[in-house]
């Protein structure tokens, strides 16, 4: 994976093979092959629900009869897309991966699920939210880059593997995070629960408590990542979310998963000791999921003045600009306004950054050696020196 993505660094975002034409039978052979992996995990989740899916979102985001018909849906796609690769492509390879898989799926019995009872165990793996996520965020993201794009970036840019790899993973353990931040929340923080606190805040109406949820979240957020880039040992983890060269929907995956972990203990942990009503959270988690991936996409939109109330993409590519004095300013995530009060906020008229990355030392390349470099790489001066960790 490493090589092959440095080998697609050494060339421009938009020449060479990388780029999709239409007519040329790769298009629909990748369709085809991601709609049959898809599928096949999507049967591999029917049949060991208790193992492959996350009861969390069983309880709350779809329905069976939803994920059936996306199902079969899935395999027509891998199909008829399957066919159209192998009719125009000289390459049959993808095509017949996703023939193949959607087949399998079909064998596994995928026409014939049956909604049943789940048993409860300790541990699963969210391969559920992973194919939810990312068919949905290719559906939305990868047309609305093509038409409004910032950036000249093909969707197989360099790097795509590396990212994709963060995306599979982080999606799997979803479960995992999920019982990390509720053992902290429990264990840790419990003894911090105020009846009193949760009495006022329970008795706002709902969208001041969602608002209070945000701002309060994106002031934690925003402190713990500026703290991210001022250690430098911490910074270590957090310059490989930083060291995209290329902005799109699918460079926000790349966060180190003890980043994650901790940043995400340090947003729930406030909220659940106030501990606001349900549906004020539940706004707050979709807010999350949506405005996390739209941040970083590649999109030229001009937001007004919304952009001093909302973070838009313009906002936080800024934070991803290979310029220190960019970089090491406009932490929130949500709120501009957290910025503000931080002393940290800065946007520059109507532009946009030219090249983004990260400053002073650079991570390595690919998912492996990222997920070692801060444990095991020493620091280098002049990264410290030229700004980086201010
Ligand atoms: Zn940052
Ligand atoms: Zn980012």
């Amino acid at each position: 994976m490493t090589e092959r993505d440095s080998e697609e660094n050494a060339n421009p975002a938009v020449s060479g093979s990388r780029v999709l034409k239409f007519g040329e039978g790769r298009i629909s052979g990748y369709l085809s092959a991601l709609f049959g992996i898809c599928a096949l995990l999507g049967v591999l989740c029917f049949i060991f629900p208790e193992w492959l899916t996350t009861k969390e979102l069983r309880a709350t985001l779809y329905s069976f009869s939803f994920v059936k018909n996306l199902l079969w849906l899935g395999i027509v796609i891998a199909f008829v897309t399957g066919i159209i690769s192998y009719i125009l492509s000289p390459r049959k390879r993808l095509a017949a991966t996703g023939i193949g898989t959607a087949l399998v799926a079909v064998l596994l019995g995928a026409f014939n699920v049956q909604e049943r009872a789940v048993a409860d165990v300790p541990f699963s793996f969210g391969v559920d939210w992973f194919v939810l996520s990312l068919v949905f965020s290719m559906a939305i993201f990868i047309p609305l880059e093509k038409a409004f794009a910032r950036h000249p970036l093909a969707v197989l840019r360099p790097e795509w593997r590396t990212d994709l790899t963060y995306f599979v993973v982080s999606h799997l353990a979803i479960t995992f995070f999920l019982l990390f931040t509720n053992a902290v929340q429990v264990y840790v923080f419990g003894w911090a629960h105020s009846a009193a606190v949760t009495e006022f805040a329970q008795s706002l109406p709902v969208w001041l408590q969602f608002l209070a949820c945000v701002f309060i979240a994106d002031l934690c957020q925003a402190l713990t990542h500026r703290w991210y880039h001022q250690v430098p040992w911490l910074w270590k983890f957090h310059s490989i979310h930083h060291s995209s060269r290329n902005m799109d929907w699918l460079a926000g995956s790349r966060t180190h998963f003890v980043e994650a972990l901790a940043t995400r203990s340090a947003v729930i942990v406030p909220l659940y000791v106030i501990n606001f009503s349900e549906p004020a959270l539940n706004a707050y988690v979709v807010l999350v999921g949506v405005q996390a991936v739209f941040v970083h996409a590649n999109v030229r939109w001009d937001f007004g003045f919304l952009e001093y109330l909302i973070v838009t993409p313009r906002y936080h590519h800024w934070h991803h600009s290979d310029d220190p004095e960019y970089a090491n300013t406009n932490y929130a995530v949500h709120l501009p306004l957290v910025d503000m009060l931080m002393g940290t906020f800065r946007l520059p008229d109507k532009t946009w950054p030219d090249t983004y990355g990260v400053f002073g030392q650079e991570p390595p390349k690919g998912f492996l050696p990222q997920l070692a470099y801060p444990f095991v790489s020493t620091p280098r001066r002049e990264s410290a020196d030229d700004g980086s960790l201010s």
